[in-house]
């Protein structure tokens, strides 16, 4: 039943997702119970270190510098912000920490050797350490993994077919790319979506299509709700219905057995009773703080009262795969390339995408 497989295909996945609820949730959760302890969910903290004035136009970002919004630009934290942000999460419960940074690519030089640093210092404090840092090359990831990193992420966000109607300044192909170059390393693959974004049932099913046939599956897995932010092109979508959550999580844990399913954006919207079900049909990773990069998110303490409620287990640090070392940077066998791949602008425009930009120049 807990089978890997890798060559699932739309109809199997949309047959899974379309189950009569009761029978998908009783093959998800059996499922996760082979594969997992169900009563260990892992808490991990999001720190935005570098927030706004991304130059990428994804429809759902508040960081899009194009966009007007409400979200206040941050330049890079320093090593010791990043350390106490890091400290503080980790007394809080917290096993791993993900750094984002709103770049559309990493480019190698003082901020990237900066965030080297960030990655060795906490690593140190034995916490998972994870970043998000947009399109790397095969030398940046050697260069991250040789520093202590323990996991990379890249969101697949959707289907191939619906990521072209919410970015279009990167193609689906740029991501896979990226997946690639951290796969040459023993850093591990973190990526998933978001749903709400008025994408179909079939395009949920071709995100996980993809996801699924990677070889080897990501071992992380984070699936979102959108919050829609006013000022970004998706401004008006509906919050998604907690039963497509359920769904979506329960079709991802039977589709990614072993992989680590995360409850990401959009918990604010969902009740405890909805988020158990979620942990029940395979969820076991939550992010912890009030915010996540720029949007809200359930206060810790909260959160800690439903794991009591709920009988949960915050889960410990490197459970999956041991902790790898740290190489200071003085002893590094690899150099900065300076490369400067050239990463896709397809040539498509968005309707909705430049609608938004347009309405953003004149609020600016
Ligand atoms: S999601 Fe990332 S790449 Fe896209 S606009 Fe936001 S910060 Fe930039």
């Amino acid at each position: 039943m807990s089978e890997m497989k890798h060559n699932w295909t739309k109809e199997e996945i949309l047959e899974i997702y379309n189950k009569p609820l009761m029978e998908l949730l009783y093959e998800a959760a059996t499922i996760h119970r082979v594969n997992h302890d169900p009563n260990t969910v892992q808490v991990s903290t999001l720190l935005s270190i570098k927030t706004g004035g991304c130059s990428e136009d994804c429809g759902y970002c508040p960081q899009a510098a194009r966009y007007h919004t409400n979200v206040k630009g941050n330049d890079l934290m320093t090593v010791n912000q990043v350390k106490a942000q890091a400290l503080r999460a980790k007394s809080s419960g917290s096993s791993r920490v993900c750094m984002g940074a709103a770049w559309r690519n990493v480019k190698d030089g003082e901020e990237f050797d900066q965030v080297l640093e960030m990655v060795r210092t906490i690593n140190k404090l034995d916490m998972e350490v994870c970043c998000t840092l947009g399109m790397i090359t095969e030398n940046q990831a050697q260069r991250l993994a040789e520093a202590g990193l323990y996991a990379y992420n890249h969101n697949l966000d959707s289907s191939e077919e619906y990521y072209k109607e919410v970015i279009s300044t990167r193609g689906y192909q740029d991501r896979l790319d990226t997946i690639d170059n951290v796969r040459k390393t023993n850093v591990t693959v973190c990526s998933g979506g978001i749903i709400g974004m008025g994408e179909n049932i079939e395009d949920r099913a071709g995100m996980l299509v993809a996801l699924s046939t990677l070889n080897p599956q990501p071992e992380s897995t984070p699936i979102n709700a959108l919050v829609a932010v006013e000022g970004t092109p998706l401004e008006d979508q509906k919050p998604v219905s907690i039963w497509d959550m359920i769904r979506m999580v329960a079709t991802t844990r039977i589709v990614l057995p072993e992989t680590q399913v995360r409850l990401s954006a959009g918990r604010t919207q969902m009740s405890r009773e909805g988020q158990a079900m979620c942990f029940f049909a395979g969820a076991n990773s939550i992010f912890a703080g009030d915010k996540l990069l720029t949007t809200p998110n359930p206060d810790v303490n909260e959160d800690m009262k439903m794991f009591e409620l709920l009988g949960l287990n915050p889960q410990k640090p490197f459970t999956k795969k041991v902790q790898p070392q740290s190489v200071e940077a003085a002893d590094s066998k690899f150099e900065a390339l300076g490369e400067k791949p050239k990463w896709t602008r397809p040539d498509h425009k968005i309707e909705r995408n430049e609608a938004a930009k347009v309405k953003s120049k004149t609020l600016k």
